[in-house]
């Protein structure tokens, strides 16, 4: 007879819904099993990129390319059935809308499935037993599986002003934090993607007048080129594991290969070097060398998956020199922003709407936010927003189920972020090793698992995992 399996999987967003549809689609899936998924019930299904919000923060990926999985309803056809246009981007909320319905539908499928609208507060392993107790508003419920796909962790605050007032720690939901800022000086600290959805609801839906974004490079992600078709030829996976060896792969020799690849494909390795540091400059030069960009941007999204899954077999050093030297170009042309959302920024940067300051130096918090930047000039601001993005660093977690896993050494820091995981993503203990039943996707594996957090890798990762734990499932029952 088969053991019931009691699953739990702590967090309703991206990672969490699809190691529940793997699990569920699997050919071993079976009525053994109940699978409580926990979440607040504003982010079951969506999580926070996807939570309802402003209509203006638009996905960084076209429609077309973005999935939950490859079954029908895809999202484009989802949009048109429900009465959407199926425009070249749409908002994130849509998205949103569109895996909580994909949610419901294996909840409908699946009756074993449980939609459990609280969050898990605490959670202890017991080595002998194997199984895992999960409290939640002060009740403790018993698991085999633990499956912890919590997302982001808390966000940086590198100016460390989190408690002033008017200061805008987390800015999302947008409509909720940032709809009294209108009438004020508006600050934001940050360039990147979170900073774009701060200026694009403050000037399109609010009608700010003008927006300062500070930040210490001001550089901005690069735009998107239009999709180019190529196959790898060079970095392959067959190639990457034949270059594996006593468990430990060459940066030099992973670059070598990764400058081949570009050269096939006539893509000149120059490109990374375009930036000049000047923001609008450097968005007009990807606007009018697309083609060429988009190549460049096309092969880093193919190589991705592939360089994630040899990652972890780089040394300490060479994982270093990567993540110093080469990191930041790659991060560069990873989430390019859509076309129409660099064209809006130069133009507001044209009118003067929105400023783009280079070089913080300080902030002074007595009276307004007094910036002062490198070349001593100095900004007051009535409302600072961070738009800093959140931190890889769980020891920065004081707080929630992180700080509660690390206090029982039931995981432990990876000195690259998040937690240390196996390379099946287990979760690693320092107090008993490889924990079996617990499973780690999303943001916590961000020190094992390169760049991983598009909808497409967290897809894949979640197949994967999902036949890691059958494969075990299967070794488990043929021991007994
Ligand atoms: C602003 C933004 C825009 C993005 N845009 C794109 C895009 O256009 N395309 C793309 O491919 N990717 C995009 N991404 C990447 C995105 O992170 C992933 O696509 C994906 O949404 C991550 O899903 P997740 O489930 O790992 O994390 P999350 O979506 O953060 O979900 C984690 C969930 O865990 C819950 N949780 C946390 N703690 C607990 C607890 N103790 N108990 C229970 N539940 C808990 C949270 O409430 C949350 O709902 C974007 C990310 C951000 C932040």
């Amino acid at each position: 007879m088969k053991q019931q399996r009691r699953i739990a999987i702590i967090g309703g967003g991206f990672s969490g819904i699809s190691i529940l549809n793997h699990l569920v689609n699997s050919a071993d899936y079976d009525n053994s099993f109940t699978i409580d998924v926990y979440d607040e019930e504003t982010m079951m299904g969506n999580g926070h990129a996807y939570q309802e919000d402003s209509m203006h923060l638009l996905l960084n990926i076209p429609t077309h390319d973005m999935s939950f999985d490859n079954t029908e309803p895809n999202f484009e056809s989802w949009l048109l059935s429900n009465g959407y246009t199926a425009d070249t981007y749409v908002s994130r909320t849509l998205f949103g809308r569109y895996l909580r319905d994909r949610l419901h539908e294996l909840c409908t499928a699946h009756e074993n499935i449980n939609l459990k609208y609280s969050t898990i507060d605490d959670l202890q392993y017991d080595a002998s037993e194997r199984c895992f107790t999960l409290f939640s508003e002060g009740t403790g419920h018993l698991y085999t599986h633990v499956f912890l796909t919590v997302g982001q962790l808390g966000y940086n605050d590198p100016y460390q002003l989190q408690g002033s007032s008017s200061y805008i720690f987390d800015p999302y939901p947008i409509e909720d934090k940032l709809s009294q800022c209108a009438g004020m000086k508006i600050g934001i600290l940050g360039s990147g993607l979170s900073a774009i959805d701060c200026i694009r609801y403050l000037i399109i839906e609010k009608d700010a007048r003008e927006v300062h974004a500070f930040s210490r490079s001001g550089e901005m992600p690069s735009v998107r080129g239009p999709h180019s078709e190529l196959e790898l030829r060079y970095f392959t996976s067959d190639a990457l594991q034949k270059m594996i060896s006593n468990d430990e792969i060459s940066l030099k020799e992973v670059k070598a290969l990764f400058l081949k690849e570009l050269a096939s494909h006539n893509i000149d390795w120059r490109l990374f070097y375009r930036r000049t540091g000047n923001t609008i400059q450097d968005l007009t030069y990807d606007l009018e060398h697309s083609e060429a960009v988009g190549q460049l941007q096309y092969v880093i999204s193919k190589v991705n998956p592939i360089f994630s899954d040899i990652y972890q077999y780089l040394s300490r050093s060479d994982k270093r020199r990567f993540l110093d030297r080469y990191h930041p170009f790659i991060e560069e042309n990873h989430s390019p922003m859509p076309i129409p959302v660099a064209e809006k920024i130069i133009e507001w940067a044209n009118s003067g709407k929105l400023h783009i300051i280079e070089g913080i130096d300080s902030i002074d918090t007595s009276e307004f936010f007094d910036i002062s930047t490198v070349d001593g000039k100095g900004f007051a601001m009535d409302v600072l927003i961070n738009a800093t993005g959140p931190s890889g660093d769980v020891l920065k977690n004081d707080s929630g189920i992180i700080s509660k896993i690390l206090e029982h050494f039931l995981a432990s820091p990876d000195e690259f972020g998040g937690v240390l995981v196996d390379q099946n993503n287990h979760v690693i203990s320092a107090k008993t090793g490889t924990v079996e039943g617990m499973f780690v996707l999303g943001a916590l594996t961000y020190g094992s698992n390169y760049l991983s957090q598009s909808v497409h890798l967290l897809n894949s990762d979640a197949k994967k995992i999902a036949q890691q734990f059958y494969a075990e499932r299967k070794q488990k029952e043929a021991q007994h």
